[in-house]
């Protein structure tokens, strides 16, 4: 067996490798002769492209630097301070040696969401990896759930990975090779309540995940959903604000009586626990998952 950083353990797993041992071992098991492993199996993502959506902050900028940090130039894109942006863009781009651009468009807006990728395939003569992440979140009860809060979920949530994979496929079938992910949730596979634009965006983009999947199976591109249970980003730090006051509770109350009450560690879930499966779905390791919605939540969906 082989650890993803190419040193070499005794386990029996289906990886197993091993060199010149003698017929009729005591396990019964014939050796045979190595065959090559790849010393680092993410080491391909050196040279390749990527576009994180919603990567100004949270979860989109750790798998943009987890990209950057492998080599993959990244467009980044999301909201924000222009100043603020173009420090984060340029300390990435000094951290890791790669090309790291910004793209500004507003996921709400098709037209812009289009010509962010055509922009991708201009600057990088390519697009490897789309990771449609962008999103938002508003709690309230269905009676008062304000339209235009729902009208601007399912857009940002859900409608943005459809204009963005829609755009991206040309790119990835000329090169016979694509990875999307889709950053979905927890909330993609079970709902709660006050969460009603949420959790239908994130059920839909699981079943845009399953489409996508079934059509370019073909064609060298997967597509994959990453459903993650709750991790401390901005985006949780507004939901326990608005969910204290839906529910009438302190904001201690929420961390510990609603969100970690559902997750069974008890923990957030963080970023290195994320982009431990997002490395495997972006590399050549991945080729043979589509389609699935991969949960990393704790445990909540288990229950
Ligand atoms: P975040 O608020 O830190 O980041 C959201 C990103 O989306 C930001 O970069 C923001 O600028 C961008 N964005 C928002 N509106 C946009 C628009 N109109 N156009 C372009 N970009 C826009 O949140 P996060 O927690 O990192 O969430 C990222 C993704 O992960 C979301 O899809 C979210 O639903 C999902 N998710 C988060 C959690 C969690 O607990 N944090 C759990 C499950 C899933």
């Amino acid at each position: 067996m082989f650890d993803w950083f190419g040193k070499r353990s005794s386990s029996k797993g289906m990886l197993q490798r091993s060199n010149g041992g003698a017929p009729g071992a005591p396990n019964g098991e014939e050796k045979s002769q190595t065959r090559p492993m790849p010393v680092d199996p993410f080491a391909s993502l050196k040279g390749q492209a990527a576009i994180v959506t919603g990567s100004t902050s949270g979860i989109g900028h750790a798998l943009a630097e987890t990209l950057a940090s492998r080599g993959c130039r990244v467009v980044l894109n999301g909201l924000g301070d222009p100043a603020a942006i173009e420090k984060a863009r340029a300390e990435m781009e000094a951290r890791t040696g790669v090309a790291v651009r910004y793209h500004g468009a507003d996921m709400t807006k098709p037209a812009e969401i289009a010509e962010m990728v055509a922009y991708a395939g201009r600057e990088f003569g390519r697009l490897d990896i789309l990771v449609n992440n962008a999103g938002v979140q508003h709690v309230e009860a269905i009676e008062t759930f304000p339209v235009d809060r729902w009208d601007l979920i399912i857009a940002i949530n859900l409608s943005s990975a459809f204009h963005a994979t829609r755009a991206a496929i040309p790119l990835m079938k000329a090169q016979k090779r694509g990875r999307i992910v889709n950053i979905a949730s927890v909330h993609g596979l079970v709902a709660s309540p006050f969460k009603a634009a949420y959790v239908a965006a994130k059920h839909g983009i699981v079943g845009l995940t399953k489409t996508a999947a079934l059509e370019l199976a073909t064609d060298g591109i997967t597509c994959n959903a990453i459903c993650p249970g709750y991790v401390h980003t901005a985006l949780v730090d507004g939901q326990i604000a608005d969910t204290a006051k839906a529910r009438g509770i302190s904001p201690e109350a929420v961390v510990k009586d609603v969100m970690l009450a559902v997750q069974p560690t008890k923990q957030f879930v963080t970023f290195e626990q994320l982009e431990g499966l997002f490395l495997y779905l972006v590399s050549d390791l991945g080729a043979g998952a589509t389609g699935a919605a991969f949960p990393i939540d704790g445990g909540w969906t288990a229950q």
